[in-house]
């Protein structure tokens, strides 16, 4: 059956990369055609917005599953199955991201997220990580950084891996960055014991985004500013976990003064670190090989290790708003027009503009999610 690729949202707010503004946006062929007074092209499907605000989909580079499945368990069912909750969230597009497990449970799970609608492509998450901070990861399967083992793990995906996170002070990972770049992805920093200096010296070599910053690396002391104090020096991009568990509301307000005092909120990413746990009830979820227990809104291993999230984008967005008191304006980037930059697709991803993807959500005016609406079928997902 041929999809119907074509919408006209009527009486919009619509938030755009220079601000909100009334109007309507037109769609044809799941891309932005018009926005402003658009004129009804005859037959176009129409949807009334009830004055709702209209804004790009949001897009998670870090996320491991939802809804019960995981992204480790190696089925395009699983995968899909994940998708399609966040999209219910507002996340129009992700990273599949993979833990450290065997080299085979690793590769069958990426073979799982290929041509998955909603999925941007993967973020390895290891197996080059520090066992000092390996988190609710399983220390296990993490390997020293080597050329062959890189090659070994990627071969075959090499276009689909956007982003490998490593631990920069082990020894050859300055040759792994170059690896990392040679595919095509960007190499990123997490899991780590870096000092300040071996953080740099990373981030110098080519190395731009940080994973989940505060999280598993070292923290910012005044004799050792750590890998939190190179991050922030840095250009590199940044993510973080606003669920009020992973990190102090005062840690993101700082973040957040930092980087609006250097102008470069742009370097500022959401991401939830959702686990399987994500959308659901109490109780225990397979995390790779691992069993994690979801009580209230907080993931954890048995032994009370915070074991990533169960958050989603729209709640991480107002979070961020809560925590740091941004605007609407100002937050919205985090979780649409930054993780697009840093993937190299602003433009095509994360705003909305005229020749972007119609990837979309309305929300309420209280920034509740109303609808999804996805470039691949301009069908709206109501809530
Ligand atoms: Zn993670």
């Amino acid at each position: 059956m041929e999809r119907n690729r074509n919408l006209l949202i009527r009486n919009a707010r619509l938030v755009t990369p220079t601000g909100v503004r009334e109007g309507d946006c037109l769609i044809r062929d799941g891309r932005i055609a018009a926005l402003g007074e658009a004129k009804s092209p005859g037959r176009t499907p129409e949807l009334d917005a009830e004055g709702r605000y209209l804004a790009p989909g949001f897009v998670d580079l870090h996320v491991h599953g939802g809804a019960g499945a995981d992204f480790m368990d190696g089925d395009p069912d699983a995968a899909r199955a994940i998708a399609q909750f966040l999209a219910a969230h507002g996340t129009t597009g992700l990273l599949a991201t993979i833990v450290p497990g065997p080299l085979d449970r690793m590769r069958k799970a990426m073979a799982a997220v290929a041509g998955v609608p909603g999925i941007l492509g993967i973020h390895l998450e290891g197996p080059f990580l520090s066992p000092e901070k390996a988190g609710a990861l399983d220390p296990g399967w993490f390997l020293p950084p080597g050329r062959e083992a890189f090659r070994e793990l990627v071969a075959g995906f090499e276009g689909a891996i956007k982003v490998v996170t490593f631990a920069p002070e082990l020894p050859g990972a300055l040759d792994l960055v170059t690896e990392i770049q040679t595919i095509g992805a960007v190499p990123a920093i997490g899991h780590t014991t870096a000092t300040y200096e071996q953080a740099t010296a990373a981030l110098d070599h080519g190395a731009r985004h940080v994973a989940h910053l505060g999280n598993a690396m070292t923290g910012l002391h005044h004799r050792g500013p750590g890998c939190v104090g190179a991050a922030l020096a840095s250009g590199a991009s940044i993510e973080l976990i606003c669920d009020g568990f992973h990190l102090h509301p005062a840690f993101v307000r700082l973040v957040v003064a930092f980087l609006r005092g250097r102008g470069e909120f742009h370097r500022f990413c959401l991401v939830t670190d959702a686990t399987a746990a994500a959308g659901m009830p109490d109780g225990n979820y397979r995390w790779g090989d691992r069993e994690v227990h979801r009580q209230g809104r907080e993931v954890r291993l048995a032994d009370g290790t915070l074991a990533g999230s169960a958050l989603t984008l729209d709640r991480a967005l107002r979070n961020a708003i809560e925590f740091a008191g941004l605007s609407l304006e100002e937050a919205l980037p985090l979780v649409t027009r930054n993780p697009a930059r840093a993937l190299g697709l602003d433009g095509e991803l994360g705003s909305l503009a005229v020749g972007a993807r119609a990837d979309l959500v309305l929300l309420d005016l209280d920034l509740t999610l109303r609808a999804t609406i996805r470039s691949d079928e301009i069908a709206s997902h109501d809530r």
